[in-house]
Formats: structure tokens, C-alpha cells, sequence
């Protein structure tokens, strides 16, 4: 399928003007759940030393990490499933102090096979649309997913895995610092928004990811099955330059 035509700027259109090792293995870091318990129940130690990380401590820890860290934590992660069947993990890419920042939902057979987002047929269509605003990969453009792992069968993510993923991409934002973030499809937009929201009523708005200014769009791989809401995603990529101009 030929993408481009459709993410050319018409004449007269112009952008601004138009409508830690170890954290996530047990076996690394922190004492297997077994050891805990027969401390515990052993009686030597309170519960509330417990050897066992909570939810909130790993959080804390991957929320205080530097880009290396982040980096090796997320490429050694095992905390959930998809360790398993992943080929390789797919931590995000571009410029670490990029203004746009893009959010999609999981990688897919190609991003998995290459530890790169967006490098599929959506991904070549993400490319072409941000071409013609004027933008490419890489250059003042960071593109990371919800899920730094494939879901087999690119089923939808679960629950428990976003929760398990959630405070790398909450650490990727607080490094990046970007001034816009576009989540693209549904999926991106209800996490980062924490929301069951549609995907309509939450297009066309400007929302705030902690306290950064987030719109939502149409993820490629959709538009790339439905061409009449092309015209739409243009749409929210001129909004998106719009409020960018203004920031
Ligand atoms: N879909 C996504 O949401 N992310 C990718 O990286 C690839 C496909």
C-alpha cells in the first residue's frame, strides 16, 4: 500500500495554520518470595521489614533511575509473562530530550523481531505522517510504547502486565521532559490517562499527563485498516502542531 500521498501538506498549509539490574529479577536482586516466608514464619522477622519488595518500592526505585539503568532494567526485565516469549525488549527510541513524544501500545512481530517501536507497516506509516508535519524519528521525536514487550499473537495487553510496565514509561516521560505527548490509539490514551473514556470523545481535546499536554489520535495499525479516518488523524496531527506552536 502506497501511504504518502495521503500525509502531504496541501498548498497553502503550513504546520501552525491548518485545521536496575536485578529490580525486575528475583533471582538478582531482592530475596525469592520463599525465602521471605520462611523468615517470616519463622518469627524473626515483623512483617513490616518483610524481605519482599512491594509494588510501590520497585516503582520508587525504577522512578529514581538514570537512561543506563532504565535501560538494562527494562532489557533484563522478568516481571511479568511476556519475558518469556518476547524475543527482545523494546525500550523506545529517539532523542532523549525530544519535545514530541509518541505512545503506542505494545510492540508487534517486527518491533519484538528488531527491539524497535513502530517498525512495521504502521510504523512506516507513523514515519510518513510525521513527515508531513514536518517531523521525523529521531529528531526532536521520542516513540516508546505502554508495553516494552510483545503480547503473543499481539493479543490486547493485560492489566497486571501494564501495571508491571507502567513506571518505565512514567520514568521515560520524567527524563524526556517532553513539551506534547500524542497517545495513539485507545490503549495508549485510557492508560496514560487513566480512563475507559472512547477513543472519540477523548480525540480533539487537550488532556494533561501529569501536567504535560497530551492528545489523543488514532493508533497507525487502525488507520491503516480504515483510510476515511486518515483524514481524521491528519486532523490531530495539525491540532497537535497547533498547540505545539503555542507552548
Ligand atoms: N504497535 C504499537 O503500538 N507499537 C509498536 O511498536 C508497534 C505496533
Amino acid at each position: 500500500m502506497d501511504l504518502s500521498p495521503v500525509w502531504r501538506l496541501r498548498a497553502g498549509e503550513h504546520a501552525g495554520e491548518v485545521a536496575a539490574p536485578g529490580i525486575d529479577n528475583p533471582a538478582q536482586g531482592s530475596a525469592p518470595s520463599s525465602l521471605s516466608a520462611e523468615i517470616i514464619g519463622a518469627g524473626r522477622v515483623p512483617a513490616e521489614v518483610s524481605a519482599v519488595p512491594e509494588a510501590g518500592d520497585r516503582a520508587a526505585r525504577i522512578l529514581d533511575m538514570d537512561w543506563p539503568q532504565l535501560k538494562a532494567a527494562v532489557s533484563g526485565c522478568q516481571s511479568c509473562a511476556l519475558c518469556k516469549t518476547r524475543t527482545n525488549t523494546v525500550f523506545g527510541v529517539g532523542d532523549e530530550q525530544a519535545d514530541w513524544l509518541l505512545v503506542g501500545e505494545a510492540p508487534g512481530a517486527e518491533e519484538d523481531a528488531r527491539g524497535e517501536p513502530f517498525v512495521g507497516q504502521g510504523g512506516r506509516l507513523l514515519d510518513n505522517m510525521l513527515g508531513s508535519v514536518g517531523l521525523k524519528r529521531g529528531a526532536n521525536v521520542y516513540i516508546a510504547n505502554v508495553l516494552k514487550c510483545r503480547p503473543p499473537g499481539n493479543r490486547n495487553p493485560e492489566s497486571a502486565e501494564v501495571a508491571q510496565c507502567g513506571p518505565y514509561l512514567q520514568r521515560q516521560i520524567q527524563l524526556i521532559q517532553p513539551k506534547l505527548i500524542i497517545a495513539m490509539g485507545r490503549f495508549a490514551a485510557q492508560t496514560l490517562l487513566e480512563t475507559d473514556a472512547t477513543i472519540g470523545s477523548l480525540r480533539g481535546k487537550l488532556h494533561r499527563y501529569r501536567g504535560v499536554p497530551l492528545i489523543v489520535s488514532y493508533h497507525p495499525a487502525y488507520l491503516l485498516r480504515s483510510l476515511t479516518e486518515k483524514a481524521k488523524a491528519w486532523e490531530d496531527l495539525c491540532f497537535a502542531r497547533r498547540t505545539m506552536a503555542g507552548l
